[in-house]
């Protein structure tokens, strides 16, 4: 099985921007977000248990998992936030693990793309962690262009996220990306070149 490599970074840090790079170069990675969204989608399991606890009023007409409504309750309250980590976080942890085996994949390495590596379980799912970096500014800027957010919220995200600081110091590898895309570019195929060696020995 190929080895796991894990890409983070807060809001906006270029995570999908350098995981492009990689993909340039013929690596394959899982991205976590997709896997949150398929774990709940109509039929699974983890829906079906969220709609007995919440109630029916939880889903759409369609089926499908009323987010903001979710988000809504999880925000206000702890402990139902704290119930909703407890069944999806290790669902979701499951799901990665058997999509980091890809069948017919020639590189030793394959990248798990997420936001929360380092603030759940999910980290043990990788031997080394990439941490795309940015300064704070860098990363309201950005993310205010491609969503249309207001700089407030952007704010209140970052807030909530882990620290700059706490997730350069649990980086094995760091990409800086705050400058030209090309210079990002030159940085991964090194980088790549190290993951190769590393995950070969
Ligand atoms: P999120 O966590 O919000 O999903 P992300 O970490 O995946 O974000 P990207 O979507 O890759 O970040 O990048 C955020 C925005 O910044 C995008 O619009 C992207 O095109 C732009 N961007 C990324 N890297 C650079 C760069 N080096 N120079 C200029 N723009 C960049």
């Amino acid at each position: 099985n190929p080895v796991v490599i894990g890409l983070t970074g807060g809001i906006g840090s270029g995570k999908s921007t350098v995981a492009t790079m990689f993909g340039d170069l013929g690596v394959r990675w899982v991205d976590a977000d997709i896997v949150a969204r398929e774990v709940v989608e109509p039929g699974t399991p983890a829906l079906a248990e969220i709609a007995r606890h919440f109630g029916e009023g939880i889903l759409q007409s369609d089926g499908t998992l009323d987010r903001a409504a979710l988000r809504t309750i999880v925000f206000r309250d702890d402990s139902e936030r704290e119930w909703l980590e407890g069944l999806l976080h290790p669902t979701i942890r499951d799901e990665l693990a058997s999509q980091l085996q890809p069948a017919d994949y020639e590189l030793p390495y394959v990248l798990l793309v997420s936001p929360l590596l380092l603030e759940t379980d999910q980290y043990t799912l990788v031997r080394k962690a990439i941490v795309v970096d940015v300064p704070e500014e860098t990363q309201i800027d950005r993310t205010m262009s491609r969503d249309s957010n207001d700089r407030e919220q952007v704010e209140r995200i970052i807030a909530a996220q882990m620290p700059r600081k706490h997730r350069l110091e649990r980086a094995d590898f760091v990409i800086h990306n705050d400058r030209p895309l090309d210079e990002v570019r030159a940085e991964v195929k090194t980088l790549h070149e190290q993951l190769l060696d590393l995950s070969r020995s």
